[in-house]
Order: structure tokens, then sequence, then C-alpha cells
């Protein structure tokens, strides 16, 4: 099998660094699948769930807006921060959710606060998500 080589990158470091058969994820624009010798391309991140499959293997990396560049050798994905499935400490995610929650009931009438609290919350439960194999 033909694979492409993805580093996913954040301020902190790497994170994820593999060759893949296929790389999926949601962009700002859609849904895209990436094989190997794909067509060069930029295209922006929310906060999602990156899939890399390799054999029957799916790795799950929680990522939170950034870039993706496609290159035909290569994959790189430039995000705010990332996890991958092991690296989730779930408990901070379930506090950072239910932080989240309250303040969505209690601001409803700050617009500032309240899509602050939304991202947050949106950030909480991808992680959530990804520990959870929820994808
Ligand atoms: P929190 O309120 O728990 O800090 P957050 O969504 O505000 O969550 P971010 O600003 O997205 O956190 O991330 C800050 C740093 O903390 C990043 O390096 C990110 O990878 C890490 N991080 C945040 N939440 C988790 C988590 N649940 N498990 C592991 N790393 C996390």
């Amino acid at each position: 099998m033909k694979t492409v080589q993805v580093s996913i990158v954040t301020p902190n470091g790497p994170v994820y660094e593999s060759d893949v058969e296929m790389v999926s994820t949601k962009a700002s624009t859609g849904e895209l699948g990436i094989l190997p010798g794909h067509v060069p391309m930029v295209a922006p991140l929310q906060i999602g769930v990156v899939r890399l499959k390799n054999g029957g293997n799916t790795d799950l990396v929680a990522v939170t807006g950034g870039f993706l560049e496609v290159r035909p050798e290569k994959v790189t994905i430039l995000a705010q921060a990332a996890e991958s499935q092991s690296q989730i400490d779930i408990e901070r995610a379930k506090e950072a959710r239910t932080r989240a929650e309250h303040r969505i009931n209690a601001n409803k009438q700050e617009d500032v606060d309240f899509r602050r609290a939304e991202l947050a919350l949106k950030r909480a439960m991808n992680r959530i998500n990804v520990y959870e194999n929820r994808f």
C-alpha cells in the first residue's frame, strides 16, 4: 500500500509523526480525504478530529483549529493545540466541559463570553469524543 508522511505540529512541538494510507478530517470547506499523491493544497481546519488510517489501524488526533498543507509526499497539520487519544486527560476535558456549560447558562446575555464558552465547550467535547472513540 502507498503511504504519505504526516506531521501534526503545534506551538509546543510535534504531536504525531507517521506514514499513513489515508488522512481524513473536516476542513472549513467540508470533509477531506487525502491519499498519497493528492494535489497540493492548503485548507483551514476547525475544532475537530483527524483520522489517520494505516492497515487495519486508525489513529485519532483531536485538533483545535489551524491549517492543513498537502504536498504529494507529505501532509502537514499546524494546529493551535492537538492531542492524540493517549495524550488526552479525560478528567480535564470533562471539567472544561462542565465549566463551559455553566458559563453558557450563566451568561446568556453577554455575547463575547457566550461565544468563548461555546468554543471551550466544542474543544472539550471534541477531546471527549476522540478519547471515547466516537468518530
Ligand atoms: P482547559 O480549560 O482544560 O485548559 P482548553 O480547551 O482551554 O482546556 P487549550 O487552550 O485548547 O485548552 O489548550 C491548551 C493546552 O493544553 C494545549 O497544549 C492542549 O494540548 C492542552 N490540553 C487542553 N486540554 C487537554 C486535555 N483534556 N488533555 C490533554 N491536553 C490538553
